[in-house]
């Protein structure tokens, strides 16, 4: 959403969810106010893998202060977050609180020389909270989001979630290639074939048979 560099010939739409309206607020400067309020989600409120989902509500928890210059909003929002592990596709449902504090200029403000772009002003006694509530929640959702922080991800073999397998869980060499191969070079007894791949007795295998081959893992986590 283009909020960054607002036309300061737009209007605030008063109806918008996170139009609030500061009237009720005196401009006595140290004169302060209290909201609690749920709005909608907007839409596309999140990173590709996890976000709020549209319409869903989002507490907030508000207080106003009138400085100098203007409005200064501290708040905390609580947001449903609804997702995807990023390594075993499991559906993620949490929640997230995100603490913001933003300061709202009055318009007929100069603030001190220094012409901010990024400055958010008030218009009208409207202050748009949605740019602010955007930064503190979306800016901090995790872009690899995991189910657990342990989560071992799918089989690079099979697909299969690891977590629900066997603890051994892994391959004999499936590809046929290395199979006519093995074939070829395999003079020690059929009995005591592949001692590398037996977990050690007490471990719990972690299935380090797959590790060679799972790169995808590899990525998210780097
Ligand atoms: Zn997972
Ligand atoms: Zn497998």
């Amino acid at each position: 959403m283009p909020h960054e560099s607002r036309n300061p010939l737009s209007r605030l739409d008063p109806h918008a969810p996170l139009v609030l309206d500061t009237r009720a607020l005196s401009r006595q400067p140290g004169s302060e106010r209290k909201q609690t309020l749920t709005v909608p989600a907007p839409a596309d409120f999140g990173v590709a893998m996890l976000g709020v989902p549209e319409g869903a509500e989002i507490e907030l928890d508000l207080r106003f202060e009138s400085v100098l210059e203007g409005v200064l909003v501290t708040g905390t929002a609580h947001v449903p977050l609804d997702g995807e592990c990023a390594r075993c596709l499991d559906p993620i449902a949490s929640t997230f609180e995100a603490d913001f504090q933003e300061l709202f200029v009055y318009p007929d403000t100069r603030s001190g020389g220094n012409a901010d772009d990024d400055e958010l002003r008030l218009e009208d006694d409207l202050i748009d909270l949605e740019p602010v509530l955007r930064d503190a929640v979306v800016l901090a959702l995790p872009l690899s989001p995991l189910c657990r922080d342990d989560c071992p991800g799918l089989c690079p073999e099979c697909g299969v979630r690891l977590a629900d397998a066997e603890p051994d869980h892994h391959h004999d060499v499936a590809d046929p290639r290395w199979a006519a191969l093995q074939g070829l070079t395999s003079d020690a007894p059929a009995s005591n074939d592949e001692p590398s791949e037996v977990p050690p007795p007490g471990g719990r295998g972690e299935s380090a048979p797959h590790q060679s081959t799972d790169r995808r893992e590899g990525k998210q986590e780097g």
